[in-house]
């Protein structure tokens, strides 16, 4: 692996950059190690990955007792990759032992594998510009500025919490910013948002007795649809049926709340239908991410839906050269938030690159077609398992 480009003193120094990188990457998560990875394997050496804190440390801010839903098995000497890899021939099972890694063991998973690959990572450096001048990227961060042709954008979604939504939202604290569930004061929680993060903490503080009411506006625990997008994953319906589960946690589907106040001391919740809950316990909020694209919607034209869009290449239709990488990913209705999901794309945009440089992609692209790792056919997407 040839991939041991750096960010020169002068770069680092100087307000100007000296040197134009073929690529640079933000964000040191799992997209953005993956795309490394694919971008030194498909032949692209000079390139950066930039991280505001050190690899992996948005998984390694998870509550303690988080863990990975999908489960890691090694899986590759069949030729299928374990579903939390972000890499070819690599299983995070095989070399963890773990099934469910909790996100600090995943963090030193990144950590392992940007070391094995060499990736040039700078950390401590969050980015908060990026311009493009005549076909070139300023991307500039706090102490630096470097240019570059290419930029992926894989900055992720989880430090980037949705925080509104319904009056009093600020009242509420977001379940993306607990330690852990152990040292969570009360007896009585209120949780909004029932899908995976919001099942995840009711999970947890019933295991520990605590009483928790959980709305939302849909039903994702009636659902019945296959795809995990859409759906909960197998892990958390054998959760939901443990007993602590099942005695301490009443769900309120259909259940938008409206407002919650601070009255005495006393949260009071609403909900759409009328009903008025209260609990002396903050409410916990569990509805989900604004995402980082947030922060680069200049240079992206926007879906209906909110997300960039993107072209077949998952690079901006507006600005050429910036792509994205990671579970803010959409196509059509092809939504690619997991990682065995969007890992599918790195070397889709990692041969674009390399091959707007005139470098030979065939065997690469083989290469990863080969282990599901590129995946430029959508039209398998969407299906649903059989039911018997
Ligand atoms: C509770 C929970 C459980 C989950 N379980 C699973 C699961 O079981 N299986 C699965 O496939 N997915 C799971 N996911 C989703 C998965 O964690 C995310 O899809 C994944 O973290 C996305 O990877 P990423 O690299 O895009 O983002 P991140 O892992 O968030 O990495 C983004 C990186 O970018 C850096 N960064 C951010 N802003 C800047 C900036 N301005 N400048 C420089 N650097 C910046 C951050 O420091 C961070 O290191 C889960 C998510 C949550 C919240």
């Amino acid at each position: 692996m040839e991939s041991k480009s750096e960010v020169s003193q002068e770069s680092e120094s100087s307000e100007d950059a000296l040197d134009v990188f073929d690529a640079i990457i933000i964000g040191a998560g799992a997209a953005g190690i993956g795309a490394g990875i694919a971008l030194a394997h498909s032949g692209v050496g000079n390139f950066v990955i930039i991280d505001r804190g050190a690899v992996g440390s948005s998984f390694a801010s998870w509550p303690d007792e988080t863990r990975f839903i999908t489960p890691s098995f090694p899986s590759n000497s069949i030729g299928m990759l374990d579903l939390n890899s972000i890499a070819v021939g690599v299983s995070p099972a095989y070399n963890m032992r773990i099934e469910h890694p909790n996100g600090s063991e995943y963090a030193k998973h990144l950590q392992d594998l940007a070391e094995f690959f060499e990736l040039p990572v700078r950390e401590n450096a969050e980015v908060v510009q990026i311009t493009n001048t005549e076909g070139v990227f300023r991307v500039e961060t706090n102490d630096w500025t470097i240019s570059s042709k290419n930029v992926i954008w894989a900055a992720g979604e989880f430090l980037y919490p949705r925080l509104g939504g319904f009056t009093g939202s600020e009242l509420c604290r977001h379940t993306a910013t607990l330690a852990n569930y152990s040292d969570l004061e009360g007896e009585d929680f209120l949780v909004i948002g029932g899908y995976e993060s919001g099942t995840d903490a009711a999970y947890h503080l019933s295991k520990r007795g605590k009483k928790v009411t959980m709305f939302d506006k849909d039903d994702p625990w009636g659902l019945d649809a296959s795809d995990p997008s859409a759906s909960l994953s197998t892990f958390t319906y054998e959760r939901m049926r443990e007993a602590s589960f099942e005695e301490k946690v009443t769900l309120f589907p259909e259940s938008a709340v409206t407002s919650v106040e601070l009255l005495d001391g006393v949260y009071e919740l609403k909900s759409d239908d009328g009903q008025v809950f209260r609990s002396k316990t903050q409410p916990l909020l569990a509805g989900g991410f604004d995402g980082s694209h947030t922060l680069v919607s200049n240079l992206f034209e926007k879906r209906e839906d909110g997300f960039p869009l993107l072209n077949e290449r998952d690079e901006s239709t507006k600005v050429p050269g910036i792509y994205l990488c990671g579970p803010s990913v959409r196509h059509d209705n092809h939504d690619f938030c997991f990682i065995f999901k969007f890992r599918q794309r790195f070397a889709v945009v990692a041969q674009s690159i390399a091959s707007s440089m005139g470098i030979q992609t065939d065997d690469f692209v083989q290469a990863y077609r080969d282990w599901g790792m590129y995946l430029d056919d959508l039209s398998c997407c969407g299906q649903e398992c059989v039911s018997c």
